[in-house]
């Protein structure tokens, strides 16, 4: 069985070896069936102090892992759901700039491979929450005005 953490004697954490971390194939079908399994785990990831070198010794997105690993669930190598007070840290760094990159596309592409920003879509995600509280005031005093 494919497991969420591989068999070392660096670290064993609780959930090592536990099937809602890591379903098996037969267990689920589609991305909604994968998340109702590993969605009630996930809150355990965020005061986990191994997140950090759980992604970097199963290196999700590389080996197109299926599950829970690091703060996140992986579909496929790619995170479909993040849990909830953990930030981009735990991450590994990103590699070669992408031709989205310095786009909300970079931006997006970064968040679903599993990999921290790199410095141009740092700057578009930073600018990107600075103007969404601004456009959310906007929309209330247009609902306001309605
Ligand atoms: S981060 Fe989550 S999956 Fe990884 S060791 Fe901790 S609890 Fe387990
Ligand atoms: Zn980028």
């Amino acid at each position: 069985m494919f497991t969420a953490l591989p068999d070392t004697d660096l670290f064993m954490p609780a959930c090592f070896r536990d099937p809602r971390y890591s379903p098996a194939e037969g267990k689920w079908k589609t991305k909604d069936g994968l998340t109702r399994i590993c969605a009630p785990v996930l809150p355990n990831c965020t005061p986990c102090p191994h997140r950090a070198q759980c992604i970097s010794q199963v290196a999700p997105h590389a080996r197109k892992f299926d599950g829970v690993c690091g703060g996140r669930i992986w579909l496929d190598g790619e995170v479909i759901v993040t849990a909830d007070g953990v930030d981009e840290e735990d991450l590994p760094l990103p590699g070669k700039a992408r031709d989205t990159c310095g786009t909300t596309a970079g931006v997006d592409k970064h968040h679903v491979f599993g990999e921290q920003k790199c410095e141009g879509c740092r700057a578009v995600a930073e600018a990107t929450a600075e103007q969404q509280p601004a456009e959310a005031e906007g929309q209330l005093t247009l609902a306001f005005a309605a």
